[in-house]
């Protein structure tokens, strides 16, 4: 058997695990909050936005911030029928319904004219999440919500490192929403940011954020409302911060991955990775190979033949109206369909150039098998 290869896994240095050890000897009683306002700060910073509140994960973001807009029950959001189930689960949670419809076929988001015509009076928002990396139209989507009286809203969670015309994802929306799991370019093992430059929406959350006691609340243990608690812990934000001060060759590695992919698979007809529109930079969060349906290639030969080799690739995310819980949208053409044709490949920091070379050599012999 041939070495394995991850699909992903985090770049951790003696910089996180140094943070990480000071956190937990000294991180507590007045200190307990410095890692987190340092993070938040930096976080804040990096992206070119005014306000930061760590969350116990992107989901949470999520739910924090549609609270704060005050989604909730009878209203619409509508998202892109390709996602994973984080995305879609606050606006359910919230009492909200949301609405999928179709993605593009190149870029694999949210198809702009779809969400226009998904538009009803109750719809309250638009959920753009940048699939692996690749920027949403946010152009369109920006338009779409300036003509109809609705808030876009930034799932920024795969997108560290992506830029649409020189503004930093998740900083452009009402508010972003970034996840820090394992799997992501940036990590504390698990967490998430919420991101705003609305100064009222920031207040407001942040109340939310601590159970619903306001800042300038002098009671003590008051709450004025009934709030979240979704927090991060100092321990967390201490290798977040570290990985803050690497984030910078954390970006241009994952870029670079990509970068390698496209040179190998670049004299290969029917095969499509993440595109990078010229007003764009990608983040290159996962790589992603997506075969025309004149090859014939499938998700399970794509599984059986990565497997063979020892190597981890994911699958493209299902359509979530496909799932159970959800009434099916198969007229959401592209996203019921690419999923069949298409595989994540391995992008973790630490991956070498030889084992980039086996995973080509994958895809190749399915071109031509
Ligand atoms: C990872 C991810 C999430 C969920 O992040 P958690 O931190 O696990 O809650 C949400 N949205 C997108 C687009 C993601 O990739």
């Amino acid at each position: 058997m041939k070495p394995h290869i991850l699909y992903t896994k985090p770049s951790i240095t003696e910089l996180e695990t140094r943070y990480a050890a000071d956190a937990a000897a000294h991180g507590w009683g007045e200190r307990c909050y410095e890692y987190l306002t340092r993070f938040e700060k930096g976080f804040a910073a990096h992206l070119g936005v005014t306000h930061a509140i760590a969350t116990s994960s992107c989901t949470g973001a999520l739910h924090l911030g549609m609270a704060g807009l005050g989604i909730g029950a009878g209203d619409e959001v509508i998202l892109a029928d390709t996602n994973w189930i984080a995305s879609a689960s606050p606006i359910v949670h919230l009492g909200a319904t949301p609405v999928f419809v179709d993605v593009l076929p190149d870029s694999w988001c949210i198809d702009p004219a779809c969400v226009e015509r998904a538009i009803t009076p109750r719809t309250k928002a638009i959920l753009a999440v940048h699939l692996y990396g690749n920027v949403c139209d946010l152009d369109a989507l920006l338009d779409i919500g300036r003509r109809h009286g609705l808030l876009v809203i930034e799932d920024a969670a795969e997108a560290i490192g992506s830029q649409h015309r020189g503004r930093r994802a998740g900083s452009i929306g009402a508010f972003g929403a970034f996840s820090f799991h394992g799997t992501k370019t940036l990590t504390t093992g698990e967490g998430g940011m919420f991101v705003t430059s609305d100064d009222a929406l920031f207040e407001r959350v942040l109340t939310m954020s601590n159970h619903g006691r306001a800042r300038g609340q002098t009671r003590q243990f008051w709450p004025d409302m009934v709030g979240f608690k979704f927090k991060m812990s100092n321990v967390q934000a201490s290798i977040g911060c570290a990985q803050l001060e690497r984030i910078e060759s954390l970006i241009e590695r994952k870029r670079s991955i990509m970068a390698g992919y496209r040179a190998r698979l670049a004299d290969l007809a029917g095969v499509h990775l993440n595109p990078e529109p010229a007003h764009t930079v990608n983040g290159a969060w996962m790589p992603t190979a997506v075969f025309d349906p004149s090859t014939g290639v499938t998700r399970e030969r794509l599984q059986a033949a990565f497997a063979a080799e020892n190597i981890d690739a994911r699958v493209f995310f299902w359509p979530l109206s496909s799932l159970p819980m959800f009434t099916p949208r198969p007229e959401n053409r592209n996203a019921w369909n690419i999923p069949g044709r298409a595989i994540n490949l391995p992008s973790y920091h630490d991956l070498t150039e030889s084992e980039m070379d086996r995973v080509a050599q994958v895809v190749r012999s399915l071109l031509h098998a």
